[in-house]
C-alpha cells in the first residue's frame, strides 16, 4: 500500500471521517475548514447499523454510542388518527451486525470527536478558519488555494457540502432538485415517549402536514426532542417562524402547551454531482448528492463513501475510478429513490393508497 499526502476539504462529519479514515490508513493528512469552529445547528443524527460498524473501525463507537441515545425500534403513525401502524424492530438484525439499533447523535459531536483523534496522530492537520477558494492540477498533484495560503497533495477530498467550492472548482454539475416546500425543525423538551407513547424514531404520516419525531441526547445528555414538519409551498419564512404557527404544528401533533428551544427551516434537493471525480480530486458526502432526510440516509451514504474513498486511495491509481462507479449509481438507486418514496409515503393523499400503504407496513 502507498502512503499518499492527501488533502480533505471540509471538516463536517464526513470530511473528518474521510480525513481519520485515510490518516488510520497511515497516510499523510490535512484537514482544511473553512468556520472557526464546528457548526452545531440540529442536522442529522441517525446513525444506521453498517455506518456503526464504520465508527467501530475507526474506534469511535463507544464514545459515540455514549454520546448519543439508541433507538431499538421504529414507529410508523398515522397522524390524524392518532393510531400506531406499524413498529420495526431492529434486534431481527442480529445475526446480520454487531450492531442491531440505530444511534442518534448529533452529527457535529461525530465531527469533533474525528477531530479530537486526528490532533493526536502525528500524520495528521487539522486547520480551521481555513476556507477554499481554488483548485488546479496536473497529472502529478493538486494545488488548492485558501485566501493567501496554497497547499499541495496527491489527492483532494471535496467534503464542503452542498454548496461545494470544490465542485464547482472542479466544473461539476449538481443535476437534480429543489423541493418547493422546506422542513421545519422544532427542538422541544416536551416528551413525546411520556405523552403519546411512541418510540424514539417515530414518523407520523398526514396528507395535509406529517411530522417525523427524534429524540437526541442533547451536548448536556440531558435529551430533547426534535419535531420536524413540512411546510407549505406558499409559507414564508415569518409565517413559518412564528410563534402562532410553530404552537399550532406542536398542537397538531398532541403537544399543544409545549415549548421549543430552538427552530431550524431549511431547503430541500435531491441532487446529485455528474461526477464523484474529476482527476485527483474526489467528491464525497453532501459535495456529491443531497436529498431530504426522511430515512436519515444522506450523511449515513457519505460516512460510507468517506470510508470506501479511504481504503482504496492507497492502492493501484487505476482502480481508483471504482469509487465512482460504485458510488454513485448506488446513490441514485437507493437514496434517492427511497427518499422520494419516503416522502410520498408520508404525505398520500388518496385515502384507499394511503391505507394500502399502511397494509404494506404491517
Ligand atoms: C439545515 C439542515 C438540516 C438537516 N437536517 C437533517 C436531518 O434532520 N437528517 C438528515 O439525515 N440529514 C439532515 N441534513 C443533511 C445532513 O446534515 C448532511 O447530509 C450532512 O451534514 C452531510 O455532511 P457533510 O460533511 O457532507 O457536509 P456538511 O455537514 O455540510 O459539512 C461541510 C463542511 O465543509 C465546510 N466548508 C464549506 N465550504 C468550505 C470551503 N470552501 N473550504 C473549507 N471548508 C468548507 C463547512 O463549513 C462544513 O463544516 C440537514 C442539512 C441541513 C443543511
Amino acid at each position: 500500500m502507498q502512503r499518499r499526502n492527501i488533502l480533505v476539504v471540509g471538516a463536517g462529519p464526513v470530511g473528518s471521517v474521510a480525513a481519520l479514515a485515510c490518516a488510520r490508513f497511515g497516510h499523510r493528512v490535512t484537514l482544511l475548514e473553512a468556520q472557526e469552529r464546528i457548526d452545531d445547528s440540529p442536522r442529522a443524527s441517525t446513525t444506521q447499523p453498517p455506518t456503526l460498524e464504520i465508527l467501530a473501525e475507526l474506534g469511535l463507537i463507544d464514545e459515540y454510542i455514549a454520546q448519543g441515545l439508541v433507538a431499538r425500534t421504529f414507529q410508523f403513525w398515522d397522524r390524524p388518527t392518532r393510531r400506531l401502524i406499524a413498529e420495526f424492530d431492529f434486534s431481527r438484525l442480529r445475526g446480520e451486525t454487531a450492531y442491531p439499533m440505530v444511534v442518534q447523535t448529533e452529527q457535529h459531536k461525530l465531527a469533533n470527536m474525528a477531530i479530537k483523534r486526528l490532533r493526536c496522530m502525528p500524520n495528521a492537520e487539522v486547520l480551521l478558519g481555513c476556507a477554499v477558494s481554488g483548485i488546479s492540477q496536473d497529472e502529478k498533484q493538486v494545488v488548492v488555494a485558501a485566501g493567501e495560503r496554497h497547499f499541495a497533495a496527491e489527492y483532494v477530498i471535496g467534503c464542503d457540502g452542498g454548496r461545494s467550492t470544490v465542485r464547482k472548482q472542479i466544473d461539476i454539475e449538481f443535476e437534480g432538485y429543489t423541493w418547493p416546500e422546506r422542513f421545519l425543525v422544532i427542538t422541544t423538551k416536551f416528551d413525546f415517549q411520556a405523552e403519546l407513547g411512541c418510540c424514539l424514531r417515530t414518523y407520523m404520516a398526514d396528507p395535509d402536514e406529517w411530522t417525523n419525531l427524534f429524540k437526541v441526547a442533547g451536548d448536556d445528555l440531558k435529551g430533547r426532542w426534535r419535531a420536524v414538519y413540512n411546510t407549505r409551498p406558499d409559507e414564508t419564512d415569518e409565517e413559518a417562524l412564528s410563534d402562532d404557527s410553530v404552537r399550532a404544528r406542536l398542537a397538531r401533533c398532541y403537544a399543544p402547551n409545549a415549548d421549543w428551544l430552538h427552530l431550524n427551516l431549511y431547503s430541500v434537493h435531491q441532487r446529485v454531482a455528474k461526477n464523484f471525480r474529476k482527476g485527483r480530486v474526489f467528491l464525497c458526502g453532501d459535495a456529491a448528492h443531497v436529498n431530504n432526510p426522511i430515512g436519515g440516509l444522506g450523511l449515513n451514504c457519505g460516512i460510507h463513501e468517506a470510508w470506501d474513498l479511504a481504503s482504496l486511495l492507497g492502492g493501484d491509481e487505476s482502480k481508483l475510478d471504482a469509487y465512482e462507479r460504485r458510488r454513485r449509481p448506488l446513490n441514485i438507486k437507493y437514496v434517492q429513490e427511497q427518499t422520494v418514496a419516503n416522502k410520498k409515503q408520508l404525505e398520500e393523499r388518496n385515502p384507499a393508497q394511503r391505507e394500502k400503504r399502511f397494509e404494506e407496513l404491517r
